[in-house]
């Protein structure tokens, strides 16, 4: 099913994203924890791109076991920095002949060492191209703080808009703790007429180190309440994981009181995690 056309019911929805292993020796493993997830029946999946594009089947074929054997919608998301033109047509090929009707397409991180095609410079160009291709339902990625390479949130917006003209059915957020900070830019987004459904992602973090990753990464404002619960919790790793779901769980239900109806959980691999959330929601969803 595609996803626009779960996002039109109208209803809150809850979905999961899981990210596929760097190496065949973790597959299983990976594999395992996706279908536990999709045991769940969330309203759709998704599974990442390795950057680079070199681990590019472990996503189509985790994709194709959540779509086909769990029958849970799939979005399979696909990066164009480092992939020649016809390394992308491979991969189109693969989820149309596997009947995955959902892309996140994405420009991806330029990487720091590894190799640059040049046949993409920018996500818009590749959902331009998936478009044109194939009769695929296509989401891309917006950025609430601004993308960390964009000199202005404005300029950030009318890239965001072109992508959206290039043929986006929808967009997801990148994770953010703040959620006055998705408000003001779903007024700001709306004002400039991008009208797509927004998908909001939320990270439960679950672990001190990840803080620190995500900080450095993506430069994510993270509000004194939520810094207090880690100074207080950091240290404590089960109570910092009861906290840091309890504190995502709060922001859903924020969110879904105020109209936002899809939330994507960035789950990392956490089946125990997508179902706290998913229980504590029980009578919202
Ligand atoms: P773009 O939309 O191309 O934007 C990149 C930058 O270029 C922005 O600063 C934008 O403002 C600017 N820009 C765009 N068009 C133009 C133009 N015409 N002229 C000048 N500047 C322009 N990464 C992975 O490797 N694998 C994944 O699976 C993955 N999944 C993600 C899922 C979500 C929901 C999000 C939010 C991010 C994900 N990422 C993933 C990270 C993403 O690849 C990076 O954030 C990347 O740096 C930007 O990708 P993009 O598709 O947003 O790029």
């Amino acid at each position: 099913m595609k996803i626009k056309d779960i996002l039109a019911q109208g209803k809150p929805t809850l979905s999961f994203e899981v990210f596929p292993p760097k190496t065949m020796d973790n597959y299983e493993s990976v594999e395992q924890a996706a279908k536990e997830i999709a045991k769940l029946h969330p309203a759709f999946m998704s599974v990442t791109y390795g950057a680079g594009g070199g681990t590019s089947q472990y996503t189509v074929d985790i994709a194709d076991t959540l779509n086909n054997e769990y029958q849970v919608p799939t979005l399979a998301h696909l990066t164009c920095v480092s992939s020649t033109r016809e390394h992308v047509r491979r991969v189109l090929e693969q989820l149309e002949e596997k009947k995955i009707e959902n892309i996140l397409a994405l420009r991806g991180d330029i990487p720091r060492e590894g190799k640059v095609e040049k046949d993409y410079q920018y996500a818009s160009q590749l959902i331009y191209e998936i478009k044109q291709k194939g009769d695929f339902c296509i989401g891309g990625a917006c950025y609430p703080e601004g993308h960390v390479e964009s000199s202005n949130k404005t300029e950030d917006i009318t890239h965001l808009k072109e992508k959206v003209e290039a043929g986006c059915d929808f967009v997801t957020t990148q994770m953010f703790f703040d959620n006055n900070i998705l408000y003001n830019y779903l007024y700001r987004i709306r004002e400039r007429g991008i009208t797509v459904p927004v998908i909001a992602g939320i990270m439960p973090v679950t672990n001190v180190s990840q803080i620190k990753r995500i900080c450095q990464m993506s430069g994510t404002y993270l509000p004194s309440r939520f810094k207090a619960i880690v100074d207080r919790f950091g240290h404590n790793p089960a109570a910092m994981r009861q906290a840091g779901i309890a504190y995502a769980t709060e922001q859903i239900i924020d969110l879904i009181a105020n109209g936002v109806n899809g939330i994507h959980i960035y789950s990392m691999n956490k089946p125990e995690v997508a179902r706290r959330i998913q229980d504590s929601l029980s009578e919202i969803l």
